[in-house]
């Protein structure tokens, strides 16, 4: 499967030459299967580019899931061009718990927030309950509860053998949270790759707890206490600048001597 990372940012999107390098798109991940299937994890603003790129490509069976509805992850959803084309087939996934994906997409997409409704949309739209499990063409997609204010998951993608982890939005060691650590040792145990929340330093953790939300040396323990091998810290805080996350990046690198990286928008990733 390829891997493309269009949205790295958390909160809110940024764009300053201080975060040009990592990008400043909020959540968006693009997974081509080996079947040829589509799938997009969360709507952030990096969907933008990503639904340009579905376009010219001539891509328009799809697929979305999402994590949850914070704003970050579904403000992109208007300016997703695939909905506006008749020829497009989407089946989106989300979580059911709190609301569901149609009702909190259309919450968004009404006047006075934004002109055109879900309704009048020309493409075809499915909407599916999101369950712990699905088989997406040829990958396979485990979830798993993050521990984060409203209902969240984490995602496991695997293909012929090959798998890697998608957790954005966890505080991986939250007071009273959904799912206990060694729940997440055990989920991502045996991946290839794990792109994880790292939104925060430790000083700055003090001040968030139970924002629902991880810091760099708590992801790269988690990564050791998995054997994983390669980590790449994701959801950077919209305050981070591209010089100050590299150098959080290396202190946890130099400390674990493992494949730590940050993620960027662009970035991809074959399995
Ligand atoms: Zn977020
Ligand atoms: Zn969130």
């Amino acid at each position: 499967m390829l891997l493309k990372l269009y949205g790295t940012r958390g909160s809110v999107p940024v764009c300053t030459k201080e975060t040009r390098k990592h990008g400043g798109n909020t959540t968006c991940i693009f997974v081509e299967a080996k079947s040829g299937d589509i799938i997009i994890i969360d709507a952030g603003t990096g969907i933008r580019q990503l639904g340009s790129d579905l376009v010219s490509r001539g891509k328009h069976k799809l697929n979305l899931i999402f994590s949850h509805y914070h704003w970050d992850h579904l403000q992109g959803f208007p300016f997703f061009t695939p909905i506006f084309l008749k020829r497009t087939e989407i089946t989106i996934f989300g979580p059911s718990e709190e609301i569901t994906a149609e009702k909190a997409l259309s919450y968004q997409m009404t006047m006075p927030y934004f002109p055109t409704d879900m309704a009048s949309l020309p493409s075809k739209v499915t909407f599916k309950n999101l369950k712990k499990k699905l088989t997406i063409g040829s990958v396979e997609i485990d979830t798993i509860i993050n521990n984060h204010p409203n209902h969240t998951r984490g995602f496991k993608f695997t293909e012929g053998g090959k798998s890697f982890v998608f957790m954005t939005d966890n505080e991986v060691h939250a007071q009273d949270g959904k799912t206990s650590y060694d729940e997440f040792v055990n989920f991502i145990k045996g991946a290839d790759l794990l792109i994880h929340d790292a939104q925060y330093t430790d000083e700055i953790y003090k001040k968030r707890l139970g924002w629902g939300h991880s810091t760099y040396s708590q992801v790269a323990a988690l990564a050791y206490d998995t054997g994983i091998k390669e980590l790449m810290i994701t959801h950077h805080d919209h305050s981070s600048s591209d010089k100050f996350i590299e150098k959080n990046v290396k202190t946890i690198r130099k400390k674990y001597r493992r494949k730590i990286e940050a993620a960027a928008d662009g970035k991809t990733r074959r399995f």
